[in-house]
C-alpha cells in the first residue's frame, strides 16, 4: 500500500493522497510509495496536462516502487477503466473527466526519470507547494501506457450523456 494514499472508512482510496503526506515527501525527499529518502534517481509520473502546466503535484519514487506502483496501480496500469463499485464521488469525477475530454485523445503517461540535482519543487504565488518542477534535465522518458477511453457500465453511460446533453443544450452540440 502506498504510504501516500489515503484512507477513509477503513478503506484505502487510491488515487486520493493525504494532503500532509503528499507536501511532506515533496518538501523532504521521500518516495511517496515507501517513504524512505529518495536515492540517486527519481521516477516520477507525468502525464501531458502536468506538462503544461510544468510541474507534476505527486511526489517522486524510487525507480523501483515505480515499477511496483505500475504494476499494481490500477490507474497506472489501465484497469481502472473498469470501474467496479460506482461510489457517487467517483462516479462524478469519471463524468467529469469525460466531459472534459470529449473529443481530445485518451491521455497517456510517462515515467520520467530525474537525478537529485534535478530536484526543483515548484512553489504557487502564495508559497504553497505544487510539486515538482518539469523544467529540469531528464535522464530517461518511458512510456506507462496509453489510456484508453474507460469502459463505463449502463448506468455511468446514461449519467454522461446526461451531463454531455445539458452541456450541449448551452454549448451547442457535441459529436460524438
Ligand atoms: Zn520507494
Amino acid at each position: 500500500m502506498p504510504w501516500i494514499t489515503g484512507w477513509f472508512n477503513g478503506r484505502p482510496q487510491f488515487g486520493v493522497n493525504f494532503p500532509v503526506r503528499r507536501i511532506q515527501c515533496i518538501t523532504h525527499r521521500l518516495c511517496q510509495f515507501c517513504r524512505q529518502p529518495l536515492g540517486r534517481r527519481i521516477g516520477i509520473v507525468v502525464r501531458p496536462a502536468d506538462i503544461s502546466a510544468g510541474y507534476v503535484d505527486e511526489p517522486g519514487m524510487h525507480p523501483e516502487c515505480l515499477d511496483y506502483a505500475l504494476a499494481v496501480c490500477p490507474m497506472l496500469n489501465g484497469a481502472m477503466d473498469r470501474y467496479r463499485s460506482q461510489p457517487p464521488a467517483a462516479v462524478a469525477h469519471l463524468v467529469a473527466l469525460q466531459a472534459s475530454r470529449a473529443g481530445q485523445p485518451a491521455e497517456a503517461y510517462d515515467a520520467w526519470f530525474i537525478t537529485p540535482s534535478g530536484y526543483e519543487i515548484a512553489y504557487g504565488a502564495d508559497g504553497s507547494v505544487l510539486g515538482l518542477s518539469l523544467d529540469v534535465p531528464v535522464l530517461m522518458k518511458r512510456p506507462v501506457r496509453t489510456a484508453a477511453q474507460p469502459r463505463l457500465t449502463d448506468e455511468q453511460a446514461a449519467l454522461l450523456r446526461q451531463v454531455l446533453d445539458l452541456e450541449s443544450s448551452t454549448e451547442g452540440p457535441i459529436t460524438p
